[in-house]
């Protein structure tokens, strides 16, 4: 089987027409199972031109009406939320129930963007001075692009269109060329659920799609999601073309744990947020902090044999815990940097490269690898490796652990695990990272409140969903208005405060 996926504008699937194509794998079998079309720029523009045309009426139909096809949406998402976790761990590779978990994810975004009317509701002040009244309001941006990555095929679009739908904005979605069929699906039943044509348009591509999105007049906001390289090149070119940018980026997630902490706990989370999804989440546990040697010690002979009785296999047999990695390159990379650990002297305990999974030799596996006596200086641990490789570090004592995690590059999330409140207290406090969990290994803001790392994790000002989600895909404009009825105050030349006026 090998279909060929287009784009999807105007409310109609397209074939491509450029003549170049990706490969979409089963990465469990290591088979191409999809050619997806790489878009040329006037394609790419046929998507942004279909978003203008549809936007002067998107933008005047009433947020409770936007609502109502955001709510027809979320009950289409949860009727096909087998077939959508079918299409997904299919091109990714996740288990089914991971992929569900992530559909979940986005659906509560979806359910969060239905509160329109509530969200734009504005501010108002009476008599800001004699006759004058103020209020502000927040209006549509115009149209908005998203980029997404491979690894969240459904929610990460849906982190970012429900919501710039909803605040009566026009979309053209970029997904990952490596698993395009799921934004594809969600698009369909957009469409579905009465989204008029044009509001919602998908174009699958590489450089040549996202450079036109980039520079492109008719396009206001840019949303990426991705590796830091290309974020950083995704809000530099946005941003010198006048757009507003958001761009989520890469990420070396640290667990701190302290001698206090509840050992069984701590094993319990390290294991789902390490090896979950096969490593590949912006938010997994690629790095163990471990506070005393002797802890350190203990933690490693707790870890290794239930990282070694970790069960990998294919989406298809539901006793899987970890698919394979997305594509043979990305199996390949990761890969290489696990020989690349062993050439730096760290310790590796447990060893996945070897892994038979039987009738899927040809897949994408990989088995968990654990590494001891990590150092900061080593590429292993400065570099995002996305696959289930975790490095343990050991640190003299609380300070030099959160020295170290101050010091990354990145700054997406954070784990402490201890008993000790002043220590998670101060930890939340002084720690330079932009989502934090206490004694919770993937702390993943809910819908309601807003996703974004620091650092080298996120270029732009806004977080994404919840109110940052609002700001970013709405402009403030603020009116100050007088009814005089009578009332002539003359020519006015300099300030006044409310109280003179
Ligand atoms: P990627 O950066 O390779 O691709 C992201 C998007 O950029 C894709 O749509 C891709 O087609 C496009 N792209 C790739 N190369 C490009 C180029 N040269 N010019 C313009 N566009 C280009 O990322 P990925 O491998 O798909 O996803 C994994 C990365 O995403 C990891 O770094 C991970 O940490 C990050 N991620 C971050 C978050 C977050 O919220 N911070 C969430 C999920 C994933």
């Amino acid at each position: 089987m090998s279909a060929t996926i287009g784009h999807f504008i105007d409310g109609v699937a397209l074939d491509g027409n450029s003549g170049r194509y990706g490969d979409v794998y089963n990465p469990s079998t290591g088979e191409v199972v999809h050619k997806v079309a790489l878009a040329t720029a006037d394609e790419t523009c046929e998507a942004i031109r279909s978003a203008s045309e549809a936007l002067p009426a998107w933008a005047a139909t009433p947020p409770a009406k936007r609502a109502q096809v955001l709510f027809s949406f979320r009950n289409l998402l949860i009727s096909h939320l087998d077939e959508l976790a079918g299409l997904l761990s299919l091109e990714h590779g996740k288990t089914i129930d991971d992929a569900k978990g992530s559909l979940t994810r986005g659906l509560e975004i979806v359910e969060f963007a239905c509160g329109a009317p509530q969200l734009l509701k504005g501010q108002y002040s009476e008599m800001v001075a004699s006759g004058v009244d103020s209020y502000a309001i927040r209006q549509p941006v115009g149209v908005c692009a998203g980029i997404t990555p491979f690894n969240f095929p459904g929610m990460v679009p849906m982190w970012m269109f429900p919501l710039a739908l909803a605040c009566g904005n026009t979309f053209v979605l970029k997904p990952s060329e490596k698993d395009p069929s799921t934004p594809l699906r969600l698009a369909e039943l957009m469409i579905e659920a009465g989204l008029p044509a044009g509001v919602l348009n998908v174009i699958n591509g590489d450089k040549e799609a996202v450079d036109t999105l980039l520079t492109d007049p008719r396009v206001e906001a840019i949303s990426f999601v991705g590796s830091t390289a290309i974020g950083e090149y995704v809000y530099q070119t946005g941003s010198h073309h006048g757009k507003r940018v958001q761009a989520l980026c890469g990420a070396k997630n640290h667990m701190v744990v302290m001698p206090d902490a509840d050992l069984d706990q701590v094993v319990d989370a390290v294991i789902g947020s390490a090896y979950g999804s096969a490593g590949e989440r912006c938010m997994a546990i690629s790095v163990l902090v471990i506070v005393g040697d002797e802890t350190a010690d203990r933690l490693v002979e707790m870890l290794a044999p239930r990282i070694e009785g970790l069960k990998v296999g294919p989406f298809t047999d539901s006793s899987s815990e970890m698919g394979p990695l997305v594509t043979p390159q990305h199996l390949q990379k990761v890969t290489g940097y696990v020989d690349l650990g062993v050439e730096e002297g760290a310790e590796l305990v447990v060893d996945g490269r070897q892994i038979e999974v039987p009738g899927h030799e040809e897949g994408c596996f990989l088995g968990g690898c654990l590494f001891d006596r990590v150092t900061p200086r080593m590429r292993l641990y400065q570099e995002e490796i996305f696959g289930p490789v975790l490095s343990v570090v050991r640190a003299e004592d609380y300070e030099q652990a959160l020295k170290m995690v101050n010091d990354h590059e990145y700054g997406n999330g954070v784990a402490i695990f201890t008993r000790d409140g002043d220590a998670a207290h101060d930890f939340s406090t002084r720690v330079r990272v932009g989502m934090v969990g206490v004694n919770v290994p993937i702390p993943v803001p809910v819908a309601y409140h807003s996703f974004g790392g620091w650092k080298r994790s996120l270029f732009g000002d806004h977080s994404i969903h919840g109110t940052e989600g609002v700001h970013f895909y709405t402009r403030l404009k603020t009116i100050t208005s007088r009814w005089p009825s009578g009332i002539r105050q003359g020519a006015v030349f300099s300030f006044k405060s409310g109280s003179e006026q």
